[in-house]
């Protein structure tokens, strides 16, 4: 159990809490505030909740701070990364862990052989799905479903395996989600059903690589 201070004796120790050991009206038997006597607990209640009704005003406040505090925040930030390494360690792993969808998609834009900038509105697509195939997985306990480029990032022609000349690229148009066992299968190859389901997304994509892509995979649909 806490020790008993009362507000007079903190206020003389110089501490900003003080503790009865008496419960509040809402029954929380905790420290309370020297400045207005509030429950602790209490306090925070009210100011998560006012926080959710206002989260787009605060995100704005904070977002307002930050760019006027940037560099001095920023220098604060990397001191403490630099004075507190084990924990730095620990909060990027946690980070991480938060959100791996993030770090594979960085990782797997850096190999991708089209470098393209995907839009706010394109990553949280991408993640979307990754967090999805990956939700899923872990809940069977087994890889069971895949992200698939439709069109591969280094196709091959589906009956002769002759490398194509088209390229395909890491944006969520251009991802569907597969089973496992159909992935392995498809391996590399631009399936005649990828080439017709690709064609439909493919006006959804603005930034290709090359014109001339689109003319080069009409040749194609000619032929499924
Ligand atoms: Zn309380």
């Amino acid at each position: 159990m806490r020790k008993v201070i009362s507000r007079k004796e903190a206020i003389a120790k110089g501490m900003n809490r003080y503790f009865t050991g008496k419960p509040c009206k809402n029954g929380h038997v905790s420290e309370r505030s020297v400045i207005d006597c509030a429950c602790v607990p209490c306090r925070n209640n009210i100011r998560r909740k006012t926080h959710l009704k206002n989260i787009e005003k605060d995100k704005e406040r904070d977002a307002n701070y930050y760019q006027e505090n940037k560099e001095r925040l920023n220098a604060i930030n990397k001191q403490w990364r630099k004075d507190n390494p084990i924990a730095n360690k620990k909060h990027a792993r946690r980070t991480y862990l938060n959100n791996p969808a993030r770090v594979d998609l960085h990782t797997k834009a850096r190999r991708a052989h089209t470098k393209i900038k995907l839009s706010n509105e394109e990553k949280k697509r991408m993640y979307k799905m990754i967090n999805f195939v990956r939700l899923i997985n872990k809940a069977a306990g087994k890889v069971i479903l895949h992200r698939d480029h439709i069109l591969p990032l280094k196709p091959v022609h589906h009956l002769t395996g002759k490398p194509l000349s088209i390229k395909g690229i890491d944006h969520p148009d251009n991802c569907q989600i597969l089973s496992a066992k159909e992935n392995l299968e498809k391996g590399n190859k631009f399936r005649p059903k990828d080439q017709l389901l690709f064609l439909k997304r493919m006006r959804f994509i603005k930034q290709l690589p090359k014109k001339n892509l689109y003319e080069k995979l009409r040749i194609h649909q000619k032929n499924v």
